[in-house]
């Protein structure tokens, strides 16, 4: 089988910088004293903690959890004491704290016993179960939670299995070095997706530039147990890795717009996912780690690490030597087109966290600032992957008209950034679309909560109206019982007032206190 390739429209060729984390083997992160680990690390409902301050946990504890549809349990990385539970800094866009449960770690690095089940015996929604129980999320940098996007693949019936060895993005290599480190296991996730979806067929997309990655991966198929299974080598460019790209790439096949893989039979999974399902599976492991890049001009030692969800940044950039030039960096979470800012070195890893560059100066498009006015010159469309129009939404995220930002399909837009990279207005395209749809999911929330709102006053006044016709109901009944009465007694019934009841024993108490006085 040799699959034949196929192009998108647009991308960029970018220069991979990619030689200086790769000069250093795959390295085991060191436990920092403390872990932060945050409540959302996913995209969906924030958990809720599952501990209190003082609580020992051991390695693998579930230490937070939602009960909502799209949920990723977090668990304690290591053994240690919970210390705290409250707002810190988080790796976000928005530079804001979060909600995290802080962790002193004991260093004695002791495990909850594992549960291993007999796989065999497990039909494809226990094992979805389990994989949901382990917290996995997507770690090609989106987070969405594994299980429910299985589930609705497993329903929708998928033909072709996806999956992204891509890393497109300059500056990452850790997917590079999990394939060089972990094929077998990488191809042993692949295997369980196999068995819960079923495809037809499964491709496994690896670019170019990583050939020790494509020789590892295609030794490792030798021996695997996979069925029709393929690894595809693709030409190097950007966004080759964006999950619609891909797919066009490796099937011709396009996802339309306001649609998802699984809608035309088709599912994507990264890597780095395939080896947290075989964990999660074999070992009774959830997600409590993942490997990091931190490179940059301002590092000492580039490279990979392994590296426990929660550990500071700090303790990364001093793992690999400390910066170069002082504390004065810029450090980003992401690659230099699709990550964002960090505030500071305090910030945790988390599951999305695939790179840290730490650079000597801004690299990135910050704010909405000044910019020249666009030209018109259509650059952006000719390199948009997701074939959008870019200087449209541009102009209605800017006017604020989100309405029409939505028609000309916003949501559609991966955030690339190759449009901001060749605007010679340098506009910071991708920083107005970012904003326009935090904007538009802003007023979604408060509508949905001014609707919550008002189903509640609705439901109190049918509530209210329903006890007061409930009452008349039961008055009405008496009445009829007593008229009965009535007619069965052949007349009328005595029905004592109270009233004159009453003035009956004051008038007969006042009767006797005159005769005694007398
Ligand atoms: S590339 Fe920039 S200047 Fe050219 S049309 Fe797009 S937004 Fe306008
Ligand atoms: S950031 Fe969005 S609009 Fe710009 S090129 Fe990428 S997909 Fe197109």
């Amino acid at each position: 089988m040799r699959t034949k390739l196929h192009q998108f429209h647009g991308g960029l060729h970018l220069q991979g910088h990619k030689a200086e984390s790769l000069s250093r083997d795959l390295q085991q992160a060191s436990l920092p004293e403390r872990l932060y680990l945050p409540l959302r690390q996913h995209i969906g409902e924030h958990n809720k903690p599952l501990v209190d301050v003082g609580n020992r946990v051991l390695k693998g504890h579930a230490i937070s959890a939602s009960t909502s549809l799209i949920r990723a349990a977090v668990h304690a990385p290591t053994s240690g004491t919970v210390a705290a539970i409250g707002d810190y800094p988080v790796a976000h866009p928005s530079g804001q704290t979060d909600t995290c449960i802080v962790i002193d770690v004991d260093g004695e690095d002791e495990a909850a016993t594992p549960f291993i089940p007999d796989l065999q015996q497990l039909d494809a929604r226990e094992k979805i179960e389990l994989i949901c129980r382990a917290g996995i999320v997507g770690l090609g940098g989106a987070a969405f939670p594994s299980s429910p996007k299985l589930s609705r693949g497993k329903v929708q019936g998928i033909d072709t299995l996806i999956i992204n060895g891509v890393e497109c993005e300059p500056y990452i290599t850790c997917d590079d070095m999990l394939m060089r480190h972990y094929s077998a296991e990488i191809l042993r996730g692949v295997g369980y997706l196999q068995r819960i979806l079923n495809p037809k067929v499964t491709l496994i997309g690896i670019e170019d530039n990583k050939p020790e990655a494509i020789a590892a991966m295609t030794r490792a198929l030798a021996h695997a147990q996979l069925a029709a299974a393929e690894i595809v080598p693709i030409p190097t460019i950007y966004p080759s890795g964006g999950e619609k790209q891909l797919i066009q790439i490796l099937t011709g096949r396009e996802v339309p717009l306001g649609q998802l893989a699984f809608d035309i039979g088709l599912f994507c999974q990264n890597v780095g996912t395939c080896v947290a399902i075989a964990r999660a599976l074999e070992q009774d492991q959830p997600l409590i780690s993942r490997v990091v890049t931190i490179t940059g001009d301002n590092i000492r030692e580039p490279g990979n690490w392994e590296v426990r969800l929660g550990t500071p940044v700090r303790h990364l950039v001093e793992l690999a030597g400390g910066y170069l030039h002082g504390d004065s960096s810029h450090l980003v979470m992401g690659g230099p087109m699709m990550g964002f800012s960090l505030q500071g070195d305090q910030v945790p890893i988390v599951k999305a966290s695939n790179c840290i560059m730490v650079m000597r100066e801004q690299t990135m498009a910050h704010s909405l600032g000044y910019h020249d006015e666009c030209i018109r010159c259509s650059k952006c469309t000719e390199v948009c992957p997701a074939q959008l129009l870019p200087q449209q939404l541009y102009w209605h995220a800017r006017a604020g008209a989100f309405e029409r930002a939505h028609e000309y399909h916003l949501f559609d837009c991966i955030e690339c950034g190759c449009c901001s990279a060749v605007c010679p207005s340098g506009i910071p395209l991708v920083q107005y679309y970012r904003a326009a749809k935090s904007e538009i999911r802003a007023a979604q929330k408060a509508l949905i909560k001014s609707d919550r709102a008002r189903l509640r006053f609705e439901f109190r006044e049918r509530r209210l109206l329903l006890k007061k016709q409930q009452e008349e109901e039961r008055r009405r009944l008496k009445r009829e019982a007593l008229q009965k009465k009535k007619v069965q007694a052949g007349g009328e019934i005595p029905i004592a007032d109270p009233v004159q009841a009453a003035l009956e024993r004051v008038k007969a108490r006042k009767l006797a206190q005159q005769e005694d006085s007398q």
